[in-house]
């Protein structure tokens, strides 16, 4: 969880001190540390932290559970996610107790239900459509509208904050995003092997790039990371340098 100690976290907050209120945009590959970085420079800043991955993952729960993906061959059925997707509501609530945001679909915590094996194999065949998309950038950017928000996602730096002051794209060799991936759902007692998360790493990236709609793609004015090598402390000073010049 979050390793930043007090003593840091003030040495930090005081160093980057100022009124003025920035976006930033991470992008990258899946179990590439986004979520990771953004949520302890959000700390850092007062910012509001928002993992727009959860968002898709909620609407694939609410396609599983209505029958409109068969989790199995990951056949759609358009036509009914199309004229139900209106009754999808997503919400974040801070959790005090486990120091963490929680996700809420219609009004359930689904957080813990989003990061299971059979949404993270079924998101990338829902979050492909533009109706879908635009449902969930409209919510995105609603949130950013006062700025002072750190956002994780795809396509944050290029169609939910195309103005952001800091973009971040983020990569790591797949092994090691796998590796991440496997450890920290052996920590919550997840049963799946590795092969299985690489070759669900590996088959998102395809899907998440190769889509028409708003692809993973690096922005052309992003700040690349490539993290195969760094631990977080050095993540943390790399960024923290980033955010210093763009908001002084
Ligand atoms: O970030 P995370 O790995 O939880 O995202 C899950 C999936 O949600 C991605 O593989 C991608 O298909 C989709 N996604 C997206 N656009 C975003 C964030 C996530 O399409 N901004």
């Amino acid at each position: 969880m979050f390793f930043l100690d007090l003593p840091l976290m003030f040495k930090l907050k005081r160093m980057l001190q100022t009124d003025k209120k920035i976006i930033i945009a991470i992008d990258g590959y899946s179990s590439s540390g986004k979520s990771t970085l953004a949520k302890e420079i959000a700390k850092i800043l007062d910012y509001k932290y928002i993992d727009s991955g959860a968002m898709y993952r909620a609407v694939t729960l609410f396609a599983i559970r209505n029958n409109i993906i068969d989790p199995k061959s990951h056949q759609v059925d358009e036509e009914k996610l199309r004229s139900l997707i209106n009754q999808v509501h997503i919400n974040f609530k801070y959790n005090s107790e486990k120091n963490r945001q929680e996700t809420y679909l219609n009004n359930e915590n689904v957080e813990d239900e989003i990061r299971e094996m059979e949404v993270s194999d079924n998101v990338s065949f829902i979050s492909k459509y533009g109706f879908v998309r635009e449902k969930m950038v409209n919510f995105q950017q609603e949130m950013g509208r006062e700025k002072g928000i750190v956002m994780d996602g795809r396509d944050i730096g290029t169609v939910v904050f195309p103005n952001a002051e800091l973009k971040i794209f983020m990569n790591a060799d797949a092994k090691v995003r796998a590796e991440r991936r496997f450890l920290e759902l052996k920590e919550k007692n997840v049963n799946v092997s590795f092969d299985e998360i690489l070759e669900n790493v590996k088959k998102r990236d395809h899907i998440d790039e190769t889509r028409e709609e708003s692809p993973l793609k690096k922005a052309v004015d992003s700040v690349e990371l490539d993290n195969s090598n760094m631990n977080r402390q050095e993540q943390l000073d790399w960024i923290v340098g980033l955010v210093k010049e763009r908001i002084s």
